[in-house]
C-alpha cells in the first residue's frame, strides 16, 4: 500500500514550495491509490508559530489537496504531531543505546564552541570529534549520577549504502567521514529531525518520501538508523527547489510566496496548482490548463527533472484567466462563482444599488457567462471596468456631446434598434445591426458610434464590447440609460 506523507515544521505560513512538496504527495498517493498523510514535525518548540499548524491544514482543504490522515483527522497511526509522540522516540533511543549504535554524549555547549571555533580558525567545516564514543560503562554511569546534562549521539558507521533516488538516481553520501556523530535526543527530552523522522516514517509505515532536494544529504544518515533498527526503509524521491522564474530564491520575493496571500487575493487553487507543476516537473509535456483530475492522471514521478523547477508568476493571472473561464462553463462549479460575486457586489456596491434585481441568479449568471474568458479574477468584476453591471453611471451630456454633436440621432436610433431587435438579445445579432447602423443612415462613424454608445450605458471610454453590454444590462435598463443620457 502507497503511504506518503507531507511533514512541514509549523513555523509560519505555508509557501508555494510547500504546497508544490504536498501537491506530489497527494497525486503520488492519488495516482497509486494510496494515502496521504501530513504529519507536523514541531519537535523544535522554540520555532512553533502558534496557529500555523491548523494554517497548512486549511491551506491543503482550500487547495483541494485534503491528507487522509492529519492531527485534525486522525487516522490509525496517529497522534500527527511529533511533540505527542515523545515515548515512542525516547523509545527508539533506548533501543539504539542498548544496541550500541547510540551513547551519551556529556560534551558542554562551551566545549562543542570551542571546537566550532577552533575548526573555523583552521578553514574547515565544524564537526563534533566524537568524545563521548569512548566513554566506558562506569564513566556514563558515574556522570549520570552525578546528574550532568546529556543527549544521545548516533554513532554514524562507515559503510553507507548507495541508494536509489526516484528523482537523482543513484546516491551515496559517506557521511561518517565528513560529520560528527549527530544528536539524536536532546537534553530536554525532544528528538532532533533524523531521529523523530526515521522513526514516524516507519511506524506510520510510509511506503515513499517524497521530499525537498535539501534532505538528499541527509538521507544516507538516515538510512544507517534504519539499518541500525534493522527496518526496511522506504523509497525516496526528491524534489528539485522551485525558483523565481530568474532562478533567485522564492523566499526572495516579499508577499508573493504565501498560499494564504493566493487565496486572499482570489486565485483559484487549480490555478495555483497547475502553475505550480508546469514549470517542468513530473509531466510529459508541459501545457496550461491542467486541473487537479489531469494532473493525477498525467502525473508520472520518473518525469521528475534534476534541475530547478522555475516559476513565472507573471503568468498566475492567465493561468488563472484559464481556470476561471473553465470553471464559469462548468454548471457543477457555476453556482459557487455565482453565489461568490452576489456576496462581493452586496460588500462592495451595498448601498449605491438602486435596482436589487442585479443580485438575482440569473442576472449574475449571465455576467458570467458573457465575460468569461476576459476576466481573470473573480473580483475583477467588482472593479471600477465593472462598476456599470451593477450601478448606473452618472454621464453628463456634454461628455456625450463632445464625443459626436450627432448624440441625440444616434441615441434615438439605437433606441429604435433596440425595439425592434428580436426578443431575446444576442451579442452576435446585435453587433450585426450595430455595423449596419451608420452606413444605413449615414450619421456617423462607426467607431465614434460605439464610443458614445459605450459611453452612454457604463460611462467609460474603454471596456467590455457595447453589444455585450447590451447583452447583460438587458433591453430595458440598455435603453433606460441611453435615454437618461441624451436628456441629462
Ligand atoms: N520537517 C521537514 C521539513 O519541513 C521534513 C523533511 C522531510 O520531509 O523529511 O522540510
Amino acid at each position: 500500500m502507497v503511504r506518503v506523507r507531507f511533514a512541514p515544521s509549523p513555523t509560519g505560513f505555508l509557501h508555494l514550495g510547500g504546497l508544490r512538496t504536498a501537491l506530489y504527495n497527494f497525486l503520488f498517493a492519488q495516482k497509486h491509490g494510496g494515502r496521504f498523510i501530513l504529519r507536523l514535525e514541531d519537535t523544535d518548540q522554540s520555532r512553533v508559530v502558534p496557529g500555523a499548524a491548523d494554517g497548512i491544514e486549511d491551506m491543503l482543504e482550500w487547495a483541494g489537496i485534503p491528507p487522509d490522515e492529519s492531527p485534525r483527522q486522525g487516522g490509525p497511526v496517529g497522534p500527527y504531531r511529533q511533540s505527542q509522540r515523545l515515548d515512542l522516540y525516547q523509545e527508539a533511543t533506548e533501543e539504539l543505546l542498548g544496541k550500541g549504535a547510540a551513547y551519551r554524549c556529556f560534551c558542554t555547549p562551551q566545549r562543542l564552541e570551542l571546537l566550532k571555533k577552533a575548526a573555523l580558525r583552521e578553514r574547515q567545516t565544524p564537526r563534533y570529534d566524537n568524545r563521548c564514543r569512548h566513554l566506558s560503562p562506569q564513566q556514563v554511569a558515574e556522570k549520570v549520577a552525578q546528574g550532568a546534562d546529556s543527549v544521545v549521539r548516533f554513532r554514524l558507521e562507515d559503510g553507507s549504502e548507495p541508494f536509489c533516488d526516484l528523482v537523482y538516481g543513484w546516491t551515496k553520501h559517506e557521511v561518517a567521514s565528513v560529520e560528527g556523530d549527530p544528536v539524536i535526543l536532546k537534553s530536554d527530552g525532544f528528538p532532533t529531525y533524523h531521529l523523530a523522522n526515521v522513526v514516524d516514517d516507519h511506524h506510520m509505515r510510509i511506503s515513499h518520501v517524497l521530499r525537498g532536494w535539501e534532505w538528499l544529504v541527509s538521507t544516507s544518515k538516515h538510512l544507517l538508523l534504519y539499518r541500525a533498527f534493522a527496518w526496511d526503509p522506504p523509497r525516496f524521491a526528491h524534489l528539485p527547489l522551485l525558483l523565481n522564474a530568474d532562478g533567485s530564491k522564492l523566499s526572495k520575493r516579499q508577499g508573493h510566496v504565501f498560499v494564504e496571500q493566493f487565496a486572499q487575493d482570489g486565485y483559484l487553487p487549480a490555478a495555483l496548482l497547475d502553475a505550480i507543476t508546469n514549470c517542468g516537473s513530473g509531466f510529459a509535456e508541459n501545457r496550461m490548463g491542467r486541473t487537479l483530475e489531469e494532473l493525477v492522471a498525467e502525473f508520472d514521478v520518473g518525469k521528475i527533472e534534476k534541475h530547478s523547477a522555475l516559476l513565472d508568476l507573471e503568468q498566475l493571472s492567465e493561468f488563472n484567466r484559464i481556470h476561471l473561464a473553465r470553471q464559469i462553463g462548468d454548471e457543477r462549479s457555476r453556482p459557487a462563482l455565482v453565489a461568490e460575486v452576489q456576496e462581493s457586489v452586496e460588500r462592495v456596491y451595498g448601498e449605491q444599488l438602486t435596482d436589487r434585481g442585479v443580485l438575482e441568479k440569473a442576472y449574475v449568471e449571465q455576467v458570467l457567462l458573457l465575460r468569461k474568458g476576459h476576466i481573470s479574477r473573480l473580483q475583477d468584476l467588482v472593479s471600477p471596468t465593472h462598476a456599470f453591471l451593477w450601478i448606473r453611471p452618472t454621464v453628463p451630456h456634454e461628455e456625450l456631446q463632445a464625443i459626436s454633436p450627432e448624440a441625440d440621432d444616434i441615441g434615438r436610433l439605437v433606441l429604435e434598434l433596440l425595439d425592434q431587435s428580436v426578443a431575446t438579445l444576442t451579442v452576435e445579432q446585435l453587433n450585426g445591426d450595430l455595423r449596419q447602423l451608420p452606413a444605413r443612415v449615414r450619421v456617423t462613424q462607426y467607431s465614434v458610434m460605439m464610443k458614445l454608445l459605450r459611453m452612454a450605458l457604463s460611462g467609460l471610454q474603454q471596456g467590455p464590447g457595447v453589444a455585450e453590454m447590451m447583452v447583460s444590462l438587458g433591453r430595458g435598463e440598455a435603453q433606460a440609460r441611453i435615454r437618461r443620457a441624451l436628456s441629462s
